[in-house]
């Protein structure tokens, strides 16, 4: 949540923005670093809008806006005409349809934004975003709607096609570069929920596996360490598929797809705890699919994973914590305690020295008897208990 403070917030996190873009003075940052990370954004609109200055309105009424057009290589700020007295302006959807002209044309309501999806935190001001896009059975009729938008793709290559049709975005307010980094936000966080249900297809006959997240799932998305995800089973057989070393040694075949390029797209250049890429603990599901072939270098992946059994029967969550947990232990010499036992795992304490403790012989120690074993102690330390409490019922992953 932000900060209790007065005054504008930085455009990149939640702290007090103190400093202004010097060059466009319409946007905030904490710190250099929040500026830095935002510049590949934010220098799409911050030159052009030193010419958008409140001088420039050549009417009262006009409010300055942004638009996406498809066919051109970047998003632009714009003048809106707005109904001739103040008072109207405060329908910006009709205003927008009246003073946008005919560019507006075939554009629909997409969105009112009034938070930042990304930040968690709520908009001095709305937001409507006017969309092109046409609901899937009507895309074939309007076929210039379906083009990609290419002033999209310069924010995110892998926006491009998702966004089809040229976007607008107005409010009852002029519109900045700080509103443009709040859009862009939406538009990234709309791309990700597409993107996660590519691995959850409605037709096919289903197999409850589980999602492993990483951290920006957790830190950014909100979303639990791990859940339930039904996946269909051509996954299982899907060559582009890992299949997990691991789970051939212990007995339990698993199969493995991280979710697609887009899914990462909502935190592409924020700053949250440990760097992703760090082997840190935030990846500790990327252990699961370690090649031992490969130690002691550990493939630990920044990408959440939707994981299932090759066998077709049910994963459950807890079984899936326990092989995670069994694999920092054997391969990585580390033994995990979590804070709150009934609380989402997280690594909160490693064994000192643990890195130095992944040897060449550990590994060959992995096998169904070893972890049929470990098992069962597992099963009784109070992290587990609680495990079994929200899925009542499940025995060992040999018996299911
Ligand atoms: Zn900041
Ligand atoms: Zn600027």
């Amino acid at each position: 949540m932000p900060d209790q403070h007065e005054g504008p917030l930085c455009a990149m996190c939640n702290k007090a923005g103190v400093k202004t873009c010097s060059r466009c003075h319409g946007i905030r940052y904490c710190s250099t670093d929040c500026q830095q990370d935002d510049w590949a954004v934010h220098k799409l609109v911050c030159k052009q809008f030193t010419k958008f200055g409140d001088d420039q309105r050549r009417s009262p009424t006009q409010v300055r806006a942004i638009f996406f057009p498809d066919t051109a290589k970047r998003p632009r700020f714009t003048w809106l005409g707005g109904p001739p007295s103040g008072a109207e302006i405060n329908s910006p959807a009709s205003s927008a349809a009246s003073g946008g002209g005919a560019r507006l044309l075939g554009m629909n309501l997409d969105s009112v934004l009034d938070n930042n999806p990304v930040l968690h935190r709520p908009l001095e001001s709305e937001i409507f975003i006017m969309s092109g896009r046409q609901p899937p059975g009507l895309r074939h009729m309007l076929p210039a709607q379906n083009r990609p938008n290419k002033s999209v793709g310069a924010i995110d290559p892998e926006m491009e096609s998702f966004w089809t049709g040229s976007l607008f975005a107005c409010g009852d307010h002029d519109l900045t570069p700080a509103d443009f980094r709040h859009i862009v936000d939406y538009l990234r966080m709309e791309c990700y929920r597409e993107a996660i249900l590519v691995l959850a297809p409605s037709s096919d006959e289903t197999v409850q596996g589980v999602r492993l997240n990483c951290a920006g799932d957790t830190k950014i998305c909100l979303r639990p360490h791990s859940e339930v995800f039904h996946v269909g089973i051509s996954m299982l057989d899907d060559p582009n598929t890992l299949s997990s070393t691991i789970g051939q040694r212990i007995g339990i075949p698993l199969v493995a797809k991280g979710v697609p390029k887009a899914g990462g797209l909502p935190w592409h250049d924020r700053r949250f705890g440990p760097r992703v890429t760090d082997a840190s603990d935030w990846n500790w599901h990327g252990c699961l699919f370690t090649r031992f072939e490969m130690r002691p270098r550990v493939e630990f992946t920044p990408r959440s994973f939707v994981v299932a059994r090759v066998d077709r029967k049910p994963l459950y969550r807890m079984h899936a914590h326990a092989i995670v947990m069994y694999c920092y232990e054997r391969m990585l010499g580390r033994q995990i305690v979590y804070e709150d036992p009934l609380g989402d795992p997280e690594l909160e304490e490693i064994a000192e020295g643990a890195r130095s403790a992944v040897n060449d012989d550990g590994i060959w120690g992995v096998s169904e008897d070893d972890f049929r074993q470990w098992y069962s102690t597992w099963a009784e330390r109070p992290y587990a208990r609680a495990l079994m409490e929200r899925e009542p019922g499940v025995g060992s992953p040999y018996d299911v």
